[in-house]
């Protein structure tokens, strides 16, 4: 049977990251990818902020710069914002995976491409066994100190571990679109019922003179495709004339809330696997990578001492809480306050956010990776944008038992 310290299943950027941290320390890591190639097929818009290039070491993978932002309400009010410096960057997602297995091989990693965590099999001698079944059918047995499991949505690895799926799963539709008529340098978001209950519709230019358009919803019977299709026809008769057939389409989910717990002995949960992503975006490369850094430090140092309990592995679950969990309440507690909304809410709110001095608020706070942060200086600053939250936040407090997060506004900017 094969023997290694790590086995790290799923080649995605949590993944990658893992494997290249614990790899130049030294240790023996093993990842697998069920699919044939790293970052195949691309399930994902792309759009990262610039904390995402700096963990990953490289701009190789940018492909346009993001300076604004047009948001669009259920009735077509819009709210634009424009910054000087880059807030976002647009890459390709598939480099940007390539890069980091890359990075890990290069560290020492083995890569095993079409090969499948099936399932967990024993616990033999302080290593855990797992089956592994081959693309072309064959059946091997590994055995690990460490299984890490970086495997995305529907995590095998956490259904094999008894370590509890998130609650909600956002069903997304994605196609690139070969020529955008749409700003260059700019995203649009879409808001309402008829584009994206739930969550939002986006375009995002490609860099390369086409576009990413999708959206993820709690679609509620309906399919993200359905939602999809309304937010292209609305779009063609904004542009004025229907689309090139898109180049490729992405079905996927993302996965919103708190698991309880991303560890167990010999076990640890990164990334979407552990649904280390942004509630309020539903992004989850950044906070997946971070992470990802913070279980191999916490790994790195378990397998040192030769101790990978339960009790060990918790420090990951206590090191990733202290630096995100805090923002995901907040933001999970945003986002219950957003979907109860009406689509005239949704009007309103933007019609408040239009005035000059808002708009200078969020280009000045905006941060796409910890947007709670924007919110409470909107708050701040706006009483009427708080006279018309108090519907919906009574609704929220009012059903269910749940500290209500600290939302009070921030220092009051310079
Ligand atoms: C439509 C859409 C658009 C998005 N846009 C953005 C965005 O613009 N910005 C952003 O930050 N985030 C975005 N996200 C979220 C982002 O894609 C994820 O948060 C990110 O990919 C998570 O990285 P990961 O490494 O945890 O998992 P993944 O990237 O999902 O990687 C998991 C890997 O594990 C492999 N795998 C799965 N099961 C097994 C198994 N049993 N055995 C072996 N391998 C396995 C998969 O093939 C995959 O390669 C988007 C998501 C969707 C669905």
């Amino acid at each position: 049977m094969e023997a290694v310290d790590v086995l790290v299943v799923g080649a995605g950027p949590a993944g990658s990251t893992t494997a290249f941290r614990l790899a130049e320390r030294g240790w023996n890591v093993l990842v697998l990818e069920e699919h044939g190639r790293v970052g195949q097929p691309v399930q994902c818009a792309g759009l990262v902020s610039q904390r995402v290039i700096d963990l990953a070491g490289s701009t190789s993978m940018v492909r346009a710069v993001v300076h604004g932002a047009t948001v669009f309400g259920p009735g077509l009010g819009s709210l634009s914002f424009r910054a000087d410096e880059p807030r976002a960057f647009v890459i390709d997602r598939a480099a940007l995976d390539v890069h980091l297995s890359d990075r890990a091989a290069r560290a020492g990693a083995t890569f095993r491409t079409g090969a499948r965590f099936d399932r967990r099999l024993s616990m033999m001698d302080g290593r855990e066994v797992v089956r592994v079944v081959e693309s072309d059918g064959t059946v091997r047995e590994i055995s690990a100190r460490l299984v890490v499991g970086a495997d995305g949505v529907s995590s095998a690895v956490a259904r094999a571990y008894r370590l509890r799926r998130p609650v909600e799963i956002l069903p997304a539709f994605e196609a690139e679109i070969p020529r955008s008529p749409g700003d260059p340098d700019a995203v649009e978001v879409f808001l309402g019922r008829r584009f994206a209950p739930g969550l939002f519709g986006w375009w995002i230019p490609d860099g390369t003179g086409g576009a990413r358009v999708g959206l993820a919803a709690d679609a509620d019977g309906v399919s993200a495709r359905t939602y999809f299709s309304h937010l292209m026809n609305h779009l063609a008769r904004r542009f004025g004339s229907p689309f090139a057939s898109p180049t490729a389409y992405i079905v996927s989910g993302i996965p919103i809330g708190e698991v309880p717990a991303t560890h167990a002995a010999h076990v640890l949960l990164v990334g979407d696997a552990a649904a280390q992503v942004k509630p309020l975006s539903g992004g989850g490369i950044y906070t997946g990578m971070r992470c990802a850094e913070i279980a191999a430090a916490v790994a790195a140092s378990a397998l040192e001492r030769n101790d990978l309990s339960d009790r060990v592995l918790a420090e990951y679950d206590r090191a990733w809480r202290a630096e995100f969990g805090e923002e995901f309440r907040r933001a999970l507690y945003l986002r219950r306050l957003f979907t109860r909304l009406s689509d005239g809410d949704l009007d309103a709110l933007i019609e408040v956010l239009r005035s000059a001095e808002l708009r200078a608020t969020i280009v000045a706070f905006g941060d796409i990776d910890f947007p709670t942060h924007v919110v409470r200086q909107l708050l701040r600053e706006s009483p009427s944008l708080v006279r018309l939250l108090p519907k919906a936040l009574g609704a929220w407090v009012g059903s269910v038992s749940y500290r209500v997060p600290d939302l009070e506004p921030g220092p009051r900017r310079k």
